[in-house]
């Protein structure tokens, strides 16, 4: 199956053509009871109540509930939990694979191609999945059906994105010195003169937006870059600010 293939059966078809449909549970506003008709398939206000109505699916299960906000907070609470906690992981995985980075071509050579392979992918999916657990929490709800990391970090709110950028500028050397006051005050073309990169989050998740599908498929396209360090910055950044905004 080719990159484009999968990306369509994964993201477009949601639920897959050999899954059954899913089912919506119970049809009733979950704050006054009055029936829906037709059922909100997104977050909509009740047309009795004017209350938000969130949705919430089961993807095994193949069901679909509406819920009050207090319900929905809590389901999002609890996939979140399990969302960066398996980003948490695969940075785990991927930093022991660099701390066996001393084989050599010579001395193993599966081994060192399969590393150099498998930390972009661990690293890559790692961010795709903290982002989405970040949207999670905001939305209450599913987070968006894409790999492509900066259309998730352009689906957050935006008070957030600049926390995370603020918080990358500190940790990156590309970019700490973006945060003096002397260049606070240049506009975007002299800042950019001067190499301060104000947005370093946001460049290195452009410049690896698509890293998901192209990593997994190396064999297509060949020619690749990872910028391995900056990247597992960003995953620190973005699940320090994680545990900070949403531990509970
Ligand atoms: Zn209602």
């Amino acid at each position: 199956m080719s990159k484009d293939q999968d990306r369509k059966t994964s993201e477009t078809t949601s639920g897959g053509k050999h899954k059954p449909p899913i089912v919506l549970v119970d049809p009733a506003c979950p704050y006054c009871g009055v029936v829906q008709d037709p059922s909100p398939k997104q977050r909509e206000k009740c047309r009795d109540c004017g209350q938000v109505i969130y949705t919430y699916t089961d993807q095994e299960e193949r069901k679909r509930y509406l819920l009050t906000a207090e319900q929905a907070e809590r389901e999002a609470r609890e996939q979140a939990f399990w969302m960066i906690d398996n980003a948490r992981s695969l940075q785990r995985v991927a930093k022991e694979l660099q701390s066996n980075e001393s084989k050599s071509p010579e001395s193993d050579l599966l081994l060192f191609s399969g590393q150099i392979l498998a930390q972009p992918i661990l690293l890559s999916l790692a961010i795709e999945i903290a982002l989405k657990a970040w949207q999670c929490r905001e939305r209450k709800g599913e987070p968006e059906k894409t790999h492509d990391l900066l259309e998730l970090f352009n689906g957050l709110e935006s008070s957030t994105q600049e926390i995370l950028e603020a918080k990358m500028r500190k940790r990156s050397p590309h970019s700490v010195w973006a945060e003096e006051p002397s260049m606070q005050n240049l506009n975007s073309d002299q800042q950019d003169m001067w190499g301060a990169r104000m947005h370093p989050l946001r460049d290195v998740l452009r410049s690896h937006c698509d890293a998901h599908t192209h990593w997994r498929f190396l064999y297509e396209r060949p020619s690749a870059q990872f910028e391995t360090s900056e990247i597992d910055r960003a995953l620190t950044v973005i699940i320090e600010a994680y545990d900070e905004r949403w531990s509970d």
